[in-house]
């Protein structure tokens, strides 16, 4: 079959390697589109910890079974969507409802989506593979795994009591344009959330969000609403310095979730008045459960997140080098390859 691999960061070459062949429970899926994630940008730029090179990579999927191992849960021509990974659900954080955080996590991943055919393996295929609907585009079930990680972080600022039963009288800053932050805006004003406000610097992201039902400001020109704060900053940019500003955001007894991952080793600073005597809820959550993944799986069967306003366009394999090379230039949001 035909694959992109990446060689090494910054070189990206187009070519014929094996076939994947299914074990028991496994499913080998004929790729019908595969969006670019942040995750293979920064693994382009500067390599990344989870992506041996040279190898094949991206994670996001869709389409359609063509074997199955033995004991898999779909047949040959079944159309699918899915996420790249799946918990154990017998260590303790699984046990403890932290199924995000299960200790093997990623010792079984789904990577090579750049590719004609795509191995998933069984564990995945058990509990995070499920039909596509016939009327949904496969290029936006391919956007299940983000819209995953999105549910998630909303699932933990509800559990820290955000928005409450009134979505309506809340507003939300969300900081950083990129395909996650433009997310949020959808998924926060399908809850109801009354006012929410995209911050950045890309002018044609910024639209996006507007046409999701935002309105967008340029990130040097972000107040406190009000005067006050807002009730919620989510930041999507992960940069440590962009998290440390986004404390001045927030109101007192507001929340503020550190949603982008910075670079390893960065540290950030925060002013412990602000966070004590403001009382300021801080979280950071990571990657997702079972749970989330049914609620994006939700949101996306209802149909109403406009998330197609996410595709830049359709690619061939072939084109993964110049593709790769508007991303690193801010064009675009995400890129669908289309083997
Ligand atoms: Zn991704
Ligand atoms: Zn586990």
């Amino acid at each position: 079959m035909r694959a992109v691999i990446l060689q090494e960061p910054g070189r990206i070459v187009h070519a014929e390697v094996e076939d994947p062949k299914p074990g028991p429970g496994d499913l080998v899926v004929r790729v019908r589109a595969a969006t670019t994630c942040g995750t293979d940008l920064k693994a382009f730029l500067r390599g990344h910890p989870a992506i041996p090179m040279p190898g094949v990579f991206g994670h996001e999927y869709a389409g359609e079974v063509v074997e199955a191992g033995e004991g898999a849960p779909f047949a040959p021509g079944q159309e699918i969507m899915g996420v790249h990974s799946a918990p154990c659900r017998r260590c303790r954080w699984c046990l403890d409802g932290q199924e995000n955080l299960c200790e093997s996590l990623m010792s079984t991943k789904v990577l090579g989506s750049f590719a004609e055919l795509l191995l998933v393996p069984a564990r995945i295929a058990r509990l995070n593979v499920f039909p596509k609907p016939p009327g949904l585009p496969f290029a936006v079930v391919s956007l299940l795994e983000p819209l995953s990680c999105v549910a998630q972080g909303l699932q933990e600022l509800a559990k820290c009591g955000f928005p409450g039963r009134d979505p309506s009288s809340r507003s939300v800053a969300v900081v950083g344009p990129g395909a996650i932050g433009l997310m949020f805006v959808a998924v926060l004003r399908l809850l109801g959330v009354g006012r929410v406000v995209l911050a950045g610097r890309n002018a044609a992201r910024l639209s996006v969000g507007e046409a999701l039902g935002a309105e967008s400001v340029l990130l040097e020109d972000l107040r406190p609403l009000d005067g006050v704060g807002f009730d919620a900053v989510i930041e999507c940019v992960g940069l440590p310095e962009v998290w440390e500003r986004s404390l001045q955001w927030v109101r007192r007894g507001g929340w503020l979730m550190l949603f982008g991952g910075c670079p390893t080793g960065s540290k950030a600073c925060f002013d412990t008045k602000r966070l004590h005597y403001d009382q300021i809820t801080l979280l950071s959550p990571f990657h997702f459960g079972t749970a989330a993944v049914a609620t994006a799986r939700e949101w996306l069967i209802e149909g109403r997140l406009g998330l197609e306003r996410l595709l830049s366009g359709a690619a061939r394999l072939e084109e993964a080098a110049a593709v790769f090379d508007r991303l690193r230039q801010g064009i675009g949001i995400k890129y669908v390859f289309q083997p």
